[in-house]
């Protein structure tokens, strides 16, 4: 074969779909370490240039150089990374604390253990606490918090490439955020499928919503197979839309602004270090987290965050709640006052919505006993 065939041979692999989906498809674990040869080799040159502690992007290493450099209009391309942090003050509990609420309703279920409610074999044979727990956190029985709208603000201003998601609450598409703003990491409430392999009939929110109000286990019209919530449980692949996306939208960023999650979960968490190094990184949760350890630094798959050794140069956490942090945030760009004016226009809207939803349930339903689904405040 000549040199040239062999490049066109080359070529056509790289291109051939069965490529591009294999690599999308491929084992979470891989994807999560992304290309540990390329990354070695970006960390000798990095080390090697001594690039650290050269180029330096913020002024200071606080939320006030942070702001600094987003007035300076110098990053166009900010990537939100968000976790059950940023929901809990929209009153949703955070499912991996102990002691929420959560675990507590769970007991009844008498679940092996609190997360096999998340597992799709539990799931397939006991699909009942699930549903159970979707009624209760339906979407659209909770607002969007002033983080939330803080995301949609950087949107409006052409700030936001992306909001990477861990929820699945799906308060970013109510705040605002549309399809391809969003990445939901972890699936998303919006749409369903039958389970059955060879049907995977689709389904929408609002035959989803009426099957879990009418305390129906959802079943398949053509098959009668059970119908699932297109989150993804554990045992399940993530969307192949967070693979592709990762690789576009990473390499660009300019500001990655981690928010509520305290980066235990795999793939997502090692996102963190897809970013270019000299990318600033802002976090913004109770306490810090995402540092990377000591023998993963050695093998050169580092990328973790470094807030307070001396070669510290880009990371700035922000401690406290998503909450606090994006109006203090909002404060130094001076768009505190709009936030707060967006967060209550758009809590009127979705309070007065919900009042006439409410009349019209009450008029359809009253005398039977179906309003029994209302929540206590
Ligand atoms: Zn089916």
């Amino acid at each position: 074969m000549s040199d040239a065939q062999e490049e066109a041979e080359r070529q056509h692999q790289d291109n051939s779909p069965e490529a591009e989906e294999q690599s999308s498809d491929s084992s979470d674990e891989l994807e999560a370490s992304g290309d540990p040869e390329m990354d070695l080799l970006r960390n000798l040159f990095s080390r090697t240039l001594g690039f650290s502690s050269g180029e330096k992007i913020l002024d200071e290493l606080s939320l006030e150089g942070v702001a600094q450099y987003i007035k300076s209009g110098k990053c166009k391309n900010i990537i939100c990374m968000v976790g059950a942090g940023i929901s809990t003050s929209a009153g949703i509990p955070d499912f991996r604390s102990p002691g929420t609420g959560l675990y507590a309703n769970l007991q009844k279920y008498n679940l092996p253990y609190p997360e096999a409610i998340f597992q799709i074999d539990y799931f397939k044979q006991h699909p009942e606490p699930f549903f159970a727990l979707a009624r209760e956190l339906y979407p659209g029985q909770f607002k969007p918090t002033v983080c939330h709208y803080f995301i949609r603000m950087l949107k409006d201003k052409g700030l936001l490439r992306r909001c990477y998601s861990q929820n699945i609450d799906t308060l970013e598409r109510v705040a605002g955020l549309a399809t391809e703003d969003l990445v939901e990491a972890h699936g998303t409430f919006y749409t369903s499928h039958c389970v059955r392999f060879l049907c995977r009939k689709e389904y929408n929110l609002d035959w989803m919503k009426e099957k879990i109000f009418s305390d129906e286990i959802p079943k398949c019209d053509s098959c009668s197979s059970l119908v699932k919530p297109d989150i993804v449980f554990f045992g399940e692949n993530l969307p192949a839309r967070f693979f592709t996306s990762m690789k576009k939208d990473f390499p660009l960023c300019d500001l990655l602004i981690i928010m509520g999650t305290s980066l235990q979960v795999q793939p997502f968490a090692s996102l963190v270090s897809r970013v270019p190094k000299s990318t600033p990184r802002l976090l913004i949760n109770m306490e810090k987290t995402g540092e990377s350890d000591f023998v993963a630094g050695l093998l050169g798959f580092g990328g973790g965050m470094d807030f307070d050794s001396d070669k510290a140069y880009r990371d700035v956490a922000q401690l406290g709640t998503c909450d606090e942090g994006c109006l203090a945030l909002a404060d130094l760009l001076g768009w505190k006052e709009e936030l707060q004016e967006l967060v209550k226009t758009e809590h009127d809207l979705i309070d007065s919505k919900d009042k006439k939803e409410k009349a019209e349930a009450d008029k359809t339903a009253s005398g039977t006993e179906g309003g029994k689904t209302d929540k206590t405040d």
